[in-house]
Formats: C-alpha cells, structure tokens, sequence
C-alpha cells in the first residue's frame, strides 16, 4: 500500500483506511450486483438498498425519531443557507433569529437575509469569534420562525458543548463539522443539516434531518429542486442522486456502529483526542496560543497560533516533514488548524503533540 500521511484537512477530512478498503475491494463490482457503485442506476434495487441501509443506519446511531425525515441532498450545507429560508422563512409573517458564532454562522445569515428578517440574537464577531454564548447570554423570541446555530464553527474551532434551548422556536442546526461526532437528542431539533465532507463521509451529499410538521410552512411555489416536500417524498431521488457518497456514507455508518460501538464511543475517543492537545497548549507557556476560549473549544478542529508567522511557517514546513499534513489555518484566521474528525486515528493526533513538543523544544 501506498505510505499515508497524518491528514489534518478540515475538509473533506480524513476517512477510516477500512472505509477505503471497503471502497476498494467493492470498487470494480459491489458483489451481487456485477457492477460498480460508481456505474449503478439510483434506480436499481443494488443502490436502494444502500440508501436504505444508510438512512436505517443514521437512524440507529442518531436515535432519530420517527416523525424525522432523513434526506441526501447536494448542493452543501451552503445551499441549505439558502434551502433553510426559503421553506420555513418565506412568507412566514415572523422573523427568523440567528446565532452568529464564526464565518459559517455569518454566511448563513447573508443568504437568510434574502428571503426576509433575520434577527442576530447573538455575534461573537467583535470578540473575534473566540467563544460560542451560554444559554444565559440568550434571549430567544417566541414568534421566531426558527433559531439556527452553527454546532461546531469548523474555521474558529468554538464548537457548543449543548445545543441552546429555544423552548417552543424550531432549532436549525448546521452541524456540518460536527455531525456524528457525539450522542445527540434529535427531539430537540426540527432541523439538522451537514455537508458530508467533514466527518461522515465524501464530498457530493448533505444530510438533512428534518421534523415532519416543519413541512407545512413550506411555500407552495418554490422551484422542485428547492423544495424539502419534493425531496421528502421521492426519497431523495427526484435527480440523480450522489451515488458513490450516498454509498461511503453507509459505509462510514456501518464502522461507526460496528468498529467503534456507536456515537457514546466515538465521543469518548473525541475527547481523548483533542485533549492531548489542549493540555499541551495549555502548558506551553504561551508558546502555542489557542483562539477558542477554554469552555467553547471545539473538539473537532483545533485552532491555534504561535507568537509570529514565521514561527508558525517553520511549523508548518517541519511538520511536513514528520508526515503532518494540512494543518494551514484557515486564510481567514490564520495560524495552525488541527482537524482531528471522527476518523482521525489517536496515533495521528499523539505525533502531531510529539512534533508539537519537539518543536518547542527547538524553539
Ligand atoms: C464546510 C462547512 C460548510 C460549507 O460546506 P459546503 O459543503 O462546502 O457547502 C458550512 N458550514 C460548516 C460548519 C462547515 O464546516
């Protein structure tokens, strides 16, 4: 096999290596069907069976109840910026409130804009996006169409460690970076959206979760593609659907459920992780400094900084020479960004905190 390196991509992330054997072994022909799954009709019994293994799959691992639909849509979590007010905000007579915690959260708003009044009921943008609020810090409207928050701000690395309460109001959630990362109760949901490149799977699908009555305030004269009614109905198959990631998705279900023992699990594991690395920015005496304030890190992405950018381009060029790759932050923030999703092996994140020691050693 070809050598792989420590992936610290913040999207599309890493993937489990039995995932990509899967893949492989499967890739010139899935086994009753003769074909591959880069060949196969979505209409074929081969492809439904996938969709349904997948959906039962996340159905399980999630604990989604029945009255949740569980679609795959294209597009990215950047068209349910638009998706999500063009069904539950047009023509709704009531603003939709937002919570604005980094540069996702900020998109969202852009576009919610556009089909009506967008209330930010909370902004972290003057602190530099460094924490997300506590539910104290939260006055939410009870008129509000909805309340949308981003879980886990991929770029800041401030991730909410419990959804807020917004009472009555639909919660919205992008949980793009987040998603599967943890035990979650969908009851508190009406909807849930993520873009599949970071932690379940390939680029191409975006799984939303969406409450049944939630389809009652769609408009009834939106385009088809538009439109969560349509999707709801054809099963996610009004157009061609994105076959092969529909397929790693299940793939990606089936380790989570049976390799690692489930989202408590992996949960576990998600901690263990991103605390090898915080402990040691903590107890580097300033010299690797972390954005996240210590209550809202996220444990997913892990954003941080040393004292010049010349300090942090020698990391970054030494790092590549342990095999630690992809760890630029984002253009936005700079610094260093360790992405250490699902998949993320612990051996990958214990080199990277050996480097790190090491490096500050030298240094
Ligand atoms: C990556 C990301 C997006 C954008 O996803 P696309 O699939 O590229 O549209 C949106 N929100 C969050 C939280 C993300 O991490």
């Amino acid at each position: 096999m070809t050598k792989r390196v420590h992936n610290f991509s913040a999207g599309p992330g890493v993937l489990p290596v039995p995932v990509l054997e899967a893949i492989q072994h499967d890739m010139l022909a899935l086994p009753q069907a003769g074909i591959s799954v880069l060949e196969i009709s979505h209409r074929s019994k081969w492809f439904i069976e996938i969709y349904q293994e997948a959906q039962a799959n996340l159905r399980q691992l999630l604990n989604i109840p029945s009255n949740y639909h569980v679609l795959f849509l294209q597009g990215g979590a950047n068209l349910q910026f638009s998706m999500v007010p063009l069904n539950l905000l047009r023509g709704q007579n009531a603003p939709a409130d937002y919570i604005v915690t980094g540069s996702w959260s900020v998109k969202a708003v852009k576009e919610a804009q556009r089909e009506g009044e967008v209330r930010v009921l909370w902004n972290g943008k003057d602190d530099k996006f460094v924490r997300v609020p506590k539910q104290t810090e939260l006055t939410f409207n009870s008129d509000a169409a909805y309340v949308h928050f981003t879980s886990n701000e991929t770029i800041q690395g401030v991730e909410f460690a419990v959804e807020p309460d917004a009472g009555e109001v639909p919660l919205v959630c992008d949980m793009s970076s987040d998603f599967m990362s943890r035990p979650l109760d969908v009851n508190r949901y009406g909807l849930i959206y993520a873009g599949a490149q970071k932690n379940a799977g390939p680029s191409g699908a975006t799984i939303v979760i969406i409450r049944d009555d939630l389809l009652t305030k769609v408009p009834d004269n939106l385009h088809t593609m538009l439109d969560y009614r349509i999707h709801v109905k054809k099963e996610s198959s009004y157009n061609t659907p994105p076959v092969f990631s529909v397929y790693v998705i299940m793939l990606m279900t089936r380790w989570l459920m049976n390799d690692i023992g489930g989202l408590a699990e992996i949960a576990k594991i998600n901690h263990q992780k991103a605390s090898l690395l915080y402990n040691l920015i903590d107890n580097s005496n300033g010299f690797y400094i972390g954005h996240a304030q210590a209550d809202s890190r996220s444990l997913m992405n892990v954003s941080f900084n040393l004292q010049t950018p010349e300090l942090e381009q020698a990391f970054l060029s030494e790092a590549a020479k342990h095999d630690l790759h992809t760890l630029k932050g984002h253009l936005s923030i700079g610094g260093i960004r360790a992405s250490i999703y699902n998949a993320m092996p612990l051996e990958s994140v214990q080199a990277l905190r050996d480097f790190m020691i090491k490096f500050q050693t030298n240094h």
